[in-house]
């Protein structure tokens, strides 16, 4: 068998938000489309999560859904909010699929929403929902007159109709999203910087854009999204993902903190790389550890950024290391870069840190080496025995990079100590700086 040394890119999936005002049934939809599969998650104390964004599949294609449903706003300029969060999924996903009560026919909100769709050239498929009997198909006619074509019933609930709505969903969605996985090829590198509000992302963007302004409409080979913006770190270009929603000041109102963790999981999902930024100069908190998280969760290369370095003095030094050694060790493979926005301290050394992420992430291993070393892993260290028997790892394979994904052929299943057991191995092998290693193990009979 021979064995691949460089490979074609992985495609990235389009992604496609599904938007519509409260209640009318969105997250329904999306578990719907899901076949109900919740995402499998490794849970980590004292972490919310709250994801946004699945993979779903459709007749073969796969695509990434981004549910806006867990959003509740205040009825207080709820059509201000509601037309704003539409177009944050807008600017950031290939296609929309537009859900309206068809039990209540359009309203001012549902209208609020088409007028940020309209001045969009993103695709749009209407879903008339909670036609849960052929009776109620009557109403879904009325839908028309939000001029975004044809409406199709559907009900969520019940699934009626949502294996038309998907084929109808397929038909309008781009073969390949506006932002294909960088290569040699396709330009720069994708990288987003999130962060809890305050910690200084918009002054790190600041900087970066002040050293080497270059906005660019065109390289070759890729759409260049206006939410996005060419800079320079250390001399190399990288594409920074979401620079509008970085400079934007999200105003204080109810629901926005949603708001700005769904923009931040959207720009996640576009990236390639992640610089999560943290200011040092406080406690590590939980919103750091949720966007880590959702970093690690995406399958996105990872550098953690500790700004306000300018504020860290001895003493808070001291406390830091701690916070790391206590809350931070589930990401102790991130590269860690200290840096003040504010003084230009370190910014430039990112550029190494992203690298190192980047190369982590892309990493493949050939087959005949990765089962030499399992060999080697199993031999020294075999799997306890188990009720009578010893599960074996019988070979194994990396069935992709951009993370590195790998599945373990194995005879019973594994204990999950095991697992990250192997995991430690893997890392202290072949390295995987930067990047989540996700490992499968499919257990023989
Ligand atoms: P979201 O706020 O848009 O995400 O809406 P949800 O998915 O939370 O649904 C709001 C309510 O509408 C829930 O009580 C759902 O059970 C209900 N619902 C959703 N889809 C349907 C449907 O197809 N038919 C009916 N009758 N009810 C539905
Ligand atoms: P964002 O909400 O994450 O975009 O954070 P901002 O960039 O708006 O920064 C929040 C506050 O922190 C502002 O008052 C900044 O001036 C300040 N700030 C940002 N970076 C630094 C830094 O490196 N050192 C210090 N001392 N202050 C900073």
């Amino acid at each position: 068998m021979s064995e691949p040394t460089s490979e074609a890119a992985t495609p990235s999936r389009p992604v496609v938000a599904v938007v519509g005002r409260p209640n009318v049934g969105k997250s329904t939809l999306v578990n719907r489309i899901l076949g109900r599969r919740e995402a499998v998650v490794q849970d980590t104390p004292g972490v919310t999560r709250d994801r946004v964004s699945y993979d779903a599949e459709w007749a073969g294609r796969e695509f990434v859904l981004v549910d806006t449903g867990g959003w509740v706003p205040d009825t207080e300029g709820m059509g201000a909010m509601i037309a704003e969060q539409a177009e944050m999924a807008i600017s950031l996903a290939d296609a929309v699929l537009f859900v309206v009560d068809a039990t209540v026919g359009t309203t001012d909100e549902d209208e609020a929403v088409v007028r940020v769709l309209r001045r969009s050239r993103k695709p749009v498929v209407l879903a008339a929902n909670k036609v849960d009997a052929p009776q109620f198909e009557a109403d879904v006619a009325a839908m028309w007159n939000l001029g975004l074509g044809e409406p199709h019933p559907v009900s969520a609930l019940h699934g009626r109709g949502s294996g038309e709505l998907l084929d109808h969903l397929l038909e309008v969605l781009p073969e390949h999203p506006a932002t294909p996985l960088a290569d040699e090829e396709a330009g720069p590198h994708r990288i987003a910087i999130v962060g809890k509000p305050n910690v200084g992302k918009s002054s790190l963007l600041n900087k970066l854009a002040r050293s080497e302004r270059s906005v660019v409409s065109d390289v070759s080979g890729t759409t260049v999204d206006p939410v996005d913006e060419l800079v320079e770190i250390g001399g190399e270009p990288f594409r920074l993902i979401d620079t509008a929603g970085i400079r934007r000041r999200v105003k204080e109102a109810s629901g926005s903190e949603y708001y700005a963790w769904l923009r931040t999981q959207a720009a996640i999902e576009r990236a390639e790389i992640c610089v999560v930024v943290v200011d040092a100069s406080e406690p590590v908190s939980e919103q750091d550890l949720k966007i880590l998280s959702g970093v690690e969760e995406a399958g996105r290369g990872l550098v953690i950024a500790f700004n306000k370095w300018d504020l860290v003095d001895e003493e808070r030094q001291r406390y830091l290391k701690r916070e790391i050694e206590r809350d931070l060790q589930a990401w102790a493979w991130a590269p860690t870069v200290n840096i003040s926005a504010l003084t230009g301290r370190g910014v430039q050394r990112l550029a190494k840190a992203v690298d190192t992420s980047l190369e982590g992430w892309q990493t493949r291993i050939p087959t005949g080496r990765l089962n030499a070393f399992l060999g080697r892993v199993v031999a020294a260290n075999p799997h306890p025995v188990r009720g009578g028997k010893q599960p074996r790892i019988l070979f194994g394979t990396q069935a992709q990079n951009r993370p590195p994904t790998f599945i373990l052929f194995t005879s019973g299943q594994l204990d999950a100590g095991y697992v990250r057991f192997v995991e430690r191995r893997l890392r202290e092998e072949f390295g995987f700086a930067g990047s989540p290693v996700h490992i499968e193990v499919r257990a023989r009979a």
